[in-house]
């Protein structure tokens, strides 16, 4: 059962009695309706936690509702108890979760598991619990004396808390004294010390101090902007969600901030979400130095905290303790009350789209939740994505922008470097080096050397060679389970799948002709690294990548060398393209962009301009003016072309004229149907038998594409398939998939999914 149906049980309340309308927890994604006994009925609210009678069992529910009656009245039996009686899901949450179940096709109770964080659901209310300490009144000194012969450990605890000013918690005297808990008995006994229990907040930012800063007197074209969030702010009521289009460096977190001070001394809450990756200690930095004075009301939520760390900020805000959320995608649920705005900071990243089910888009599930709260809605990017870009043409949002730079600096110089011509040329560089760097970025790089600034190489592929292929027969060695071809890391002597992460000894010969001519192809990090030491054997270098950064703290160690100035030059993949700011980095290169741009994607334009826009905005954020060196196979490509002009406008305006003619986002929303299974003919077969049912009454403007193999045909071990529909109005399309889903009985071993609105295909 896909959706869950209503149903309902036995016994027969009075008349009078209210209905409420649960929502199963656990394996059973079920609406039931339940009377509210008497003496929970003052106490029962939308969002209420409760245990609920089911068959012969106890189950959890949320109340989505709260009725007069209900088709099932005489019938039902009543609530239990209260699980919570803080409702663990406001009111605007629960239309929220009801608007994302039918927008994206999944039951209301998978929608509810996911605004929970894990350790929320599993273990609400485990706190870290601590026992407070407190002197008292002390021994006379002679009893004193004797206590130091008699229980000289009690005796300690004494002194210890003398010495901490007459309280401390057990943990801290734990320290000193390890078994202190087992002493304290007599102690209390005595009346010397109290003992109190207290909650011991699990901190991500324990023991870090922030400097305070002060709200910068705006530009012009910021307090034009402002002036307008604040117009929006003032407005009771729906307001259209607003796009600040901003260049990097144009001081869009400046407005953020004041708009959020605004809200806060108005008495609201604000959110704001961040792609996971610039979502780094100097991001958070920034709000808690500029919010100090109430810095422990802000709360963070990311994927890098731990679960108990998660846990305690997530009943920070459903405790109302925090008025400022800054997290990831899944923060869009942060359970905020009051809510007066809530910020998308680079709202055109995929990664605010979540890749299993449910897949929500948390940029549009915000514009949502904005609608339901009534609340302001600020997008903000410097390359929006076609999608909000459209809206804002066509009215739906309020555009601002921000086209200078606050230190009026000009935007750094960007030289195409044709790689055709380089190779033809196949002078200057060593053989082994052709392809990697080019003339002039060698020559760029030099003159960095010289001047003593600072250079960044940007390669969005790991690994040495990406591919290892046959020159007799051609054939690519490919991960067993995935097909893609694997990469050579050399430093491990291993072929990887970049997939599945398997690894394999790379081969002597070709495991399909057994000849032994086997050719290495392409470049990632690891090889370019060894280039550029190679061609500047004085350099100090480091790399930035998955592979050479396992914990959270190197990379911010390696960060704090290279701003430092302990570094010359870092090459890394897109750990390193967001929100890092280096004064002395006057030159960035990158060595591929075509990676993106020969993706089989409708957005691969789209995400090579926001690519290289952004790592151009690395360069020249000091006094130097910076310089990017972008190496491309297809120079004349508008990507490329328009991004060196810096020119985003240019490139949406002949970007949506293809996505109009070619029936693309923003024009239509695209769903996939995707099937996968270690069986082919079965997951093929599958996808073929409903694309058929999707074929009967499929409403007026769909189309509709043939089951294909996935671009990549096979993933850990299971063969892939997709299907593509595509319709200017999404509801009536997803109301028929719904249905033929509900309908059709697939072979079992078949996993079917489906993405409203993929950000990728
Ligand atoms: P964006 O988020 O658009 O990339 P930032 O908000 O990070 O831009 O601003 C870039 C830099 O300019 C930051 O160092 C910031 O402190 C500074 N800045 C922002 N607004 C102003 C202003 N009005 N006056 C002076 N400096 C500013
Ligand atoms: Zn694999």
């Amino acid at each position: 059962d896909l959706f869950g149906t209503p149903a309902a049980a036995a016994p027969a309340p009075p008349s009078h009695v209210r209905i409420a309308r649960v929502q199963l927890e656990g394996a059973a994604a079920m609406e039931l309706d339940y009377a509210i006994p008497a003496h929970l009925k003052d106490e029962i609210v939308v969002g209420s936690r409760v245990m609920v009678p089911l068959q012969n069992r106890r189950m959890n529910a949320v109340v989505l509702e709260l009725l007069d009656d209900s088709p099932h009245r005489g019938r039902l039996k009543e609530i239990a108890s209260f699980v919570a009686k803080r409702p663990m899901f406001t009111p605007g949450l629960l239309k929220l979760a009801r608007w994302i179940a039918e927008y994206y096709l999944v039951s209301v109770h998978t929608v509810l598991r996911t605004m929970l964080p894990q350790a929320v659901r599993d273990k609400p209310g485990s706190f870290v619990m601590d026992s407070h300490l407190r002197l008292l009144r002390e021994p006379p000194p002679e009893e004193f004396e004797k206590l130091r012969h008699k229980a000289p450990m009690q005796a300690r605890v004494l002194d210890i808390l003398r010495s901490c000013r007459g309280e401390a918690t057990l943990s801290q005297i734990r320290r000193d004294l390890p078994r202190a808990a087992s002493i304290l008995k007599p102690l209390l006994k005595a009346g010397w010390i109290t003992r109190s229990e207290v909650r011991v907040e699990r901190d991500p930012f324990q023991d870090e101090a922030f400097l305070p800063t002060q709200a910068l007197t705006f530009t012009p074209e910021q307090q034009a902007a402002y002036a307008r969030v604040s117009a929006a702010l003032d407005t009771s009521g729906q307001t259209r969600p607003i796009l600040l289009h901003g260049i990097t460096g144009s001081g869009k977190t400046e407005v953020y901030l004041q708009a959020i001070a605004r809200v806060l001394e108005r008495g609201g809450t604000a959110l704001v979400l961040v792609p996971e990756i610039a979502l780094t200690p100097q991001t958070i930095e920034r709000f808690k130095a500029r919010f100090s004075d109430r810095s422990d009301r802000i709360a963070v939520l990311h994927s890098h905290l731990s679960d108990g760390e998660r846990h305690d900020e997530w009943f920070k805000i459903h405790e109302d303790r925090a008025d400022i959320v800054i997290g990831a995608r899944s923060a869009i649920f942060a359970p905020l009350e009051r809510l007066g705005i809530i910020i998308v900071d680079e709202e055109h990243e995929p990664s605010f789209k979540q890749d299993e089910t449910p897949r929500y888009h948390a940029r549009d599930v915000a514009v949502v939740r904005g609608g339901i709260e009534k609340c302001v809605v600020l997008l903000g990017s410097a390359t929006p994505s076609l999608e909000s870009f459209e809206n804002a043409a066509n009215g739906k949002y309020e555009l601002l922008r921000l086209m200078q730079r606050t230190d009026g600096r000009t935007l750094p110089l960007i030289r195409i470097v044709d790689m055709r011509m380089e190779r033809r040329k196949g002078t200057g560089t060593s053989v082994a080096n052709a392809g990697i760097l080019s003339e002039k970025l060698r020559a760029a790089i030099t003159s960095r050397l010289e001047k003593k600034e600072q250079t960044i190489l940007f390669l969005n592929r790991r690994g040495f060679n990406t591919s290892m292929a046959c020159l007799a027969c051609g054939e690519t060695i490919q991960c067993q389970d995935c097909s893609i071809p694997m990469t050579l890391h050399k430093h491990e002597n291993r072929l990887v799948c970049h997939v599945c992460g398997s690894r394999r000894l790379p081969p002597s010969k070709c495991p399909f002709c057994h000849e032994p001519g086997l050719k290495l192809a392409g470049f990632g990090t690891e090889r370019v690294e060894t280039v550029v030491r190679e061609v500047f054997p004085h350099a100090r270098i480091a790399r930035v990548d998955t592979d050479t950064i396992q914990r959270k703290n190197q990379l911010r160690d390696l960060l704090r060398d290279f701003r430092a100035q302990k570094l010359d030059l870092i090459i890394g993949t897109q750990m390193i393209a967001k929100g890092l700011d280096f004064p002395n980095v006057t030159l960035v290169g990158v060595l591929n962009a075509d990676l993106a741009l020969n993706l089989p994607d409708f957005r691969a334009a789209e995400r090579t301009l926001q690519l290289l826009v952004q790592v151009a905005g690395r360069a020249g954020r000091g006094e130097v003016k910076g310089e990017v060196v972008v190496q491309t196979y297809a120079p004349h490509s508008p990507a490329v072309q328009f991004s060196r002009h810096n020119d985003f406008e240019g490139f949406a305006q002949q970007e949506l004229e293809q996505r109009r003619a070619f029936h693309y986002p923003p024009y239509t929303h695209v769903v996939i149907l995707a099937s996968r299974g270690k069986h082919q003919t079965m997951a093929e077969f599958a996808l073929q038998t409903l694309h058929r049912r999707l074929l009967e009454g499929l409403p007026e403007d769909v189309l509709i594409g043939e089951p294909a193999p996935c671009a990549m045909a096979k993933a850990h071990g299971q063969f892939r398939y997709q299907l593509l529909l595509r319709a200017a109005k999404i509801r009536p399309l997803c109301r028929h998939i719904q249905q033929v889903l509900q309908s059709t009985s697939l072979p079992a071993d078949v996993i079917v999914t489906w993405d409203v609105d993929p950000v990728s295909l």
